[in-house]
């Protein structure tokens, strides 16, 4: 009695603990609209889970409402749960016509007095095309790996939803009645299959979750949150990928400081000279190409890593820079005014240390503000340097 009791009610606290976890994430961060959709799908559907459970005589006036009001809404907002998570449209028409088709198909049952698995039939048929839309809008916007393993699971049990209707119609048991149904052993296999389900695709859905979750927070930890650059920790981390894939080709290294910034604080304001660091990041972004690597390495300084870049091939690509942020007028309270950079670039073949390398490009940056500023210099070739960490302080000779 105790162990049938605690297995009947394994599919209601499933349920339950799906809807709580999702609750929970919306409770934690009430921008998570998708969380509390899904949580309502759980809740709702435990309505219609408990009703077919508990009723198991002739049906009740009104229970086929309650249990169908469940399956529709609580399909509805998984759908638009799933929706929201893969930031896809709600898919109106296809729901709406699994809706109509359905309810059209209860409703002739219901009417010409048809056995009960023409209605069972029907909801089957209602579950499958919903498993096949949550499919559908997760593989359409799948992005990692687990989006496959999201719509598989959704597909899976589409599958498993048809296998019933078929075992079902083929079955020699009497399917005339609702309570013929509740005694036969489809509907208790229903049952443990829709409770397994519950939880496979809520896992699925949390480990989904779980990804967007990370993605947006290694996104926020390796950006600069005024420019939406790289911040230098993320540039050091990208860099090696692209050296790697360029190899044996050499990566063009460039540094970029803004001239007499403190000058435009000075004059205009600290947010003008917010909006001045946003303008040369765009800009450097823009003309240095989608291949680049583009990062704020600190206060108004920037660093460009060009793919298959030999040192012509950079010094060009500086000079277009220096160009561009020379063109660019500024704008602040209508006053005109226009800004210049200084540039020190190197070649970065495969084998070449980069912080040594950024060391070099740092001196050049250095040598263009002694020659004058906005101006492009190459970096020294050789630093009398023992370690990296030094290469900034001990810099010597000057070529180009
Ligand atoms: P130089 O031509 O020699 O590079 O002179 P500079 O004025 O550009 O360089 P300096 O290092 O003297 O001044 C840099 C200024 O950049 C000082 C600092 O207040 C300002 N700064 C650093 N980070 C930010 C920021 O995020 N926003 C704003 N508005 N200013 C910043
Ligand atoms: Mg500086
Ligand atoms: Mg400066």
């Amino acid at each position: 009695m105790t162990a049938n009791l605690s297995y009947q009610w394994l599919g209601p606290a499933i349920f339950v603990s799906a809807g709580v976890a999702f609750l929970l994430l919306y409770w934690h961060d009430h921008k998570q609209l998708a969380a509390l959709r899904l949580a309502g799908a759980y809740f709702v559907s435990l309505i219609g889970f408990m009703a077919v459970m508990l009723v198991d005589e002739a049906s009740p006036a009104g229970f086929q409402l309650i249990t169908l009001a469940s399956l529709f809404f609580g399909h509805f907002l998984l759908v638009w749960g799933v929706a929201s998570l893969f930031r896809q449209k709600f898919p109106r028409l296809a729901f709406g016509l699994a809706l109509v088709v359905t309810s059209g198909a209860i409703i002739y049952a219901n009417l010409a007095s048809s056995a009960f698995s023409l209605r069972y039939t029907a909801v089957c048929g209602f579950i499958i095309l919903v498993d096949l839309i949550c499919c559908r809008l997760v593989w359409r916007a799948r992005s990692h790996r687990v989006d496959i393993v999201v719509a598989a699971v959704f597909l899976v049990q589409a599958m498993i939803t048809l296998n019933r209707i078929v075992q079902i119609n083929l079955s020699e048991v009497d399917l005339s009645t609702r309570s013929a149904f509740i005694k036969s052993h489809f509907a208790s296999s229903m049952q443990t299959e829709n409770a397994i389900f519950a939880i496979v695709i809520g896992l699925a859905l949390f480990a989904r979750y779980s990804v967007t979750l990370v993605m947006r927070l290694s996104r926020l930890a390796e950006t600069d949150p005024l420019t939406g650059l790289f911040n230098r920790r993320a540039f050091e981390a990208k860099v090696p990928a692209m050296r790697t894939s360029a190899a044996p080709l050499p990566t063009g290294l460039i540094i970029c400081d803004i001239d007499h910034f403190k000058r435009v604080n000075d004059t205009y304001g600290h947010d003008v000279g917010d909006t001045v660091l946003k303008t040369v990041a765009q800009l450097l972004q823009n003309v240095a190409g989608d291949g680049a690597i583009c990062a704020r390495l600190g206060g108004e300084e920037f660093c460009i890593l060009l793919p298959d870049s030999n040192g012509e091939m950079t010094r060009l690509t500086a000079a277009r820079l220096r160009v561009a942020i020379e063109m660019q007028q500024m704008v602040s309270s209508g006053r005109k005014f226009g800004l210049t950079g200084s540039f020190g670039y190197c070649e970065l073949a495969p084998g070449d240390d980069l912080r040594v390398a950024m060391a070099r490009a740092d001196a050049a940056v250095y040598q263009a503000k002694a020659d004058g500023r906005n101006l492009v210099r190459s970096a020294p070739a050789i630093l009398a340097v023992t370690h990296p960490a030094e290469a900034s302080d001990r810099v010597v000779g000057q070529s180009g």
